[in-house]
């Protein structure tokens, strides 16, 4: 019975709320984050870290390096809708252990 939770999968993909990049920062991470958007921190306008909160709602800080040299690293693409998409996917090694894609802003559970 794949089809139908793929069925239902889609449902709350295209349900869930829209995720957006919130704000650019340059330095450090902010001290409080959107609920539901992401943070870009920039240092010298070069964006080297993506920070968002659990999609889950625990409220774990989730902070994805994007330097190149940095492993593990994650590629952010942000289209012209200001839609946000990683690559790869994001999986939580601690605390809910969440694990999940974001595509065009929205959250995809693994
Ligand atoms: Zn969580």
């Amino acid at each position: 019975m794949h089809w139908v939770r793929d069925i239902w999968q889609a449902l709350k993909a295209w349900a869930a709320p829209t995720r957006r990049v919130a704000a650019v920062v340059e330095g450090d991470t902010p001290t409080s984050l959107p609920r539901r958007d992401l943070v870009l921190l920039t240092e010298g306008g070069e964006p080297w870290s993506a920070v968002m909160l659990c999609p889950c709602g625990c409220g774990q800080r989730v902070e994805l390096p994007l330097l190149p040299q940095v492993k593990p690293r994650w590629r952010l693409e942000v289209d012209s809708q200001g839609l946000p998409t990683l690559h790869p996917s994001v999986w939580l090694t601690c605390g809910c252990k969440s694990h999940f894609f974001l595509r065009k802003g929205k959250i995809i559970w693994v």
